[in-house]
C-alpha cells in the first residue's frame, strides 16, 4: 500500500493516452485558422523552412504529421508531402496533399507562374498583367527583368521547398536594383 501512495508519476501510460498527448501537443504549436489560410508551425524548423516534430521515434515533417494527424493516412514510400500554398511553415491539411516527386513538380510548373505573379501583383498594389510585362523585362528593366528563365532554372529538379525560396527573390531582386524599388 505505501508504495503505491509514493508512485505518483506514471511512467508507462496507456498508448492511447500517449499518443493523444501527442498529438495534442503537436497541434498546440500550429496557428490554427480558417480553412482558407496557411496554419503556420511555431515549432523547431528544419534547414530548409520546414516544420518538425519528433514522433514514433524519429524527426519528421510537422506538414506530413498535420496531414496524417487530420486524414488517418500515412504517407507511403516515394511519395512526399506536398503543399498547394508554396508555404513551407504551413500545416494547414487543406493545403496539403500526398503526392508523387514527379507529379508536384509538374503541378508546380502549371501554377508557378500565375501564383507567382498574383503574389508580386499584391505585394505591389499592380496588376497581374503589369507584373507579366516586369518579369519578362519589357517594364522597370532596372529590376532586372526579364528575369523568368532564371526563375524557371531554379526550378528544376527541385521539390516542396522551392516555393518559400522563390517568395524572397522579387524582393532581393528589387533591393539589390538600387532603384528604391517603390513601384507607383
Ligand atoms: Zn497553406
Amino acid at each position: 500500500m505505501q508504495d503505491l501512495t509514493r508512485r505518483r508519476v506514471n511512467l508507462h501510460p496507456a498508448p492511447a493516452l500517449a499518443e493523444a498527448v501527442t498529438v495534442s501537443r503537436f497541434w498546440r504549436a500550429v496557428d490554427v485558422s480558417a480553412a482558407d489560410q496557411c496554419w503556420p508551425w511555431q515549432g523547431d524548423t528544419d534547414k530548409n523552412g520546414y516544420g518538425v516534430f519528433f514522433y514514433l521515434g524519429r524527426i519528421r515533417g510537422a506538414h506530413e504529421l498535420a496531414l496524417s494527424f487530420s486524414t488517418g493516412e500515412a504517407r507511403t514510400e516515394g511519395m512526399e508531402t506536398c503543399h498547394s500554398c508554396d508555404n513551407s511553415t504551413c500545416c494547414n491539411p487543406h493545403h496539403l496533399r500526398f503526392d508523387t516527386r514527379r507529379s508536384n513538380i509538374k503541378d508546380m510548373h502549371e501554377r508557378g507562374r500565375a501564383a507567382r505573379q498574383k503574389d508580386l501583383a499584391e505585394h505591389f498594389g499592380v496588376t497581374d498583367g503589369s507584373v507579366s510585362m516586369i518579369v519578362r523585362g519589357i517594364r522597370w528593366a532596372s529590376v532586372g527583368g526579364p528575369i523568368e528563365t532564371k526563375r524557371s532554372q531554379y526550378r528544376n529538379g527541385t521539390d516542396c521547398a522551392t516555393g518559400a525560396t522563390e517568395r524572397t527573390r522579387p524582393t532581393d531582386a528589387a533591393s539589390t536594383s538600387g532603384a528604391g524599388a517603390s513601384p507607383r
